[in-house]
């Protein structure tokens, strides 16, 4: 994310996302977001900003849409508290080329 932010780009300048209309990112435990998690870090390393922390609802929101399929939260979650997998066919993101993308 950092380079795209240094050139001013945004990493959907690249892609095409065709959104599943089931989210494909399901927060296993939300209590372990409020109560065990003090720096919530997917709220900061994922590069399309899917989570964001809601003070309302003190929960994290989960904008699936957004998801270009980096596959980092799985694995940058301290609690191993983030569902992930593949949208299904036909759905989520397009990394043809540029060309295509039109
Ligand atoms: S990093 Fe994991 S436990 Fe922490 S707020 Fe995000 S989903 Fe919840
Ligand atoms: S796979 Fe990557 S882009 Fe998608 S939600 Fe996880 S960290 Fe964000």
């Amino acid at each position: 994310m950092s380079n795209f932010l240094k050139a001013e780009e945004s990493p959907f300048d690249y892609i095409k996302i065709k959104p599943d209309d089931e989210s494909h990112i399901d927060i296993k435990n939300r209590k372990t977001c409020l109560k065990a998690c003090e720096n919530k870090p997917c709220t900061y390393y994922c590069p399309t900003r899917v989570f964001a922390w809601d003070e309302e609802s003190n929960q994290i929101k989960v904008s699936y849409t957004r998801c270009i399929e980096c596959l980092a939260c799985p694995y940058g979650c301290p609690h191993n508290n983030i569902e992930w997998h593949f949208p299904k066919g036909g759905y989520g993101v397009n990394y043809s080329d540029q060309e295509d993308l039109s």
